[in-house]
């Protein structure tokens, strides 16, 4: 009878149902420490997707944020340094690296990206969650490793058209996500559309 069990049993133990992490990623949001800065749940499953982490594997987080993107790459097996150029949201980063046991393969920089670049360790991954202007992608390109994978977000106008440039300049896919969720209105629900996410993806 699969109904019935209020517990399922894993490796002999008995966990009670819905305990522990889910495997897939796209956490919920509430799970993280944050300002209202983070990649919602739906757009953070469609980028770690698009980021592909594979276990031992080195990420960039530019723009860190609440470090979400970074915890949920480094619990799929890599590690991660996570730039970010507010203080006050690097120690959510690290407070969310140690709540999720990941803190010893996240590493947190505090300030602007750009200048920082040139002395990461070589990564197998890149994701741009913030600071994606012109001159940083500019940057970035001739610093990956042939194989390297890039993943670009952007919501405003500007954004999008830097990405739209690079994908122009070095293929790979672009997408927009226009996603829409159902909140009250009145006794009835209708469609609250976030932001439209611009996102880039390429391979060097
Ligand atoms: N992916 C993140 C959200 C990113 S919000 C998450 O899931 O939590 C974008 C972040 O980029 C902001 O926190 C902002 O402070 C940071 N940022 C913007 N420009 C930057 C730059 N040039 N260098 C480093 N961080 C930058």
């Amino acid at each position: 009878d699969i109904a019935a069990p209020v517990a399922v049993a894993i490796d002999g133990a008995e966990l009670p149902r819905g305990a522990g992490l889910s495997r897939a990623s796209g956490l919920p949001d509430g799970l993280f420490r944050h300002d209202g800065q983070i990649t919602k749940r739906p757009v953070r499953a469609l980028t770690l997707s698009a980021l592909e982490p594979r276990p031992g594997e080195v990420l960039w987080d530019i723009g860190g944020g609440s470090g979400s993107v970074s915890v949920e790459w480094c619990l799929a097996g890599g590690r991660s340094v996570c730039i970010e150029a507010r203080e006050d949201r690097a120690a959510n980063i690290r407070a969310n690296a140690e709540a999720f046991g990941v803190a010893h393969r996240m590493e947190v920089r505090v300030g602007a990206a750009l200048p920082m670049l040139a002395a990461l360790p070589r990564p197998d991954a890149v994701f741009v969650g913030g600071g994606g202007d012109e001159a940083l992608h500019a940057a970035l390109w001739p610093l990956l490793p042939a194989g390297a994978r890039v993943v670009a977000n952007g919501v405003t106008i500007d954004t999008e058209a830097v990405l739209a440039g690079c994908h122009a300049r070095h293929g790979g896919s672009l997408h927009r996500f226009d996603i829409a969720e159902a909140a009250p209105l009145g006794r009835f629900r209708d469609w609250q559309a976030a932001r439209p996410v611009v996102q880039w993806r390429a391979v060097k």
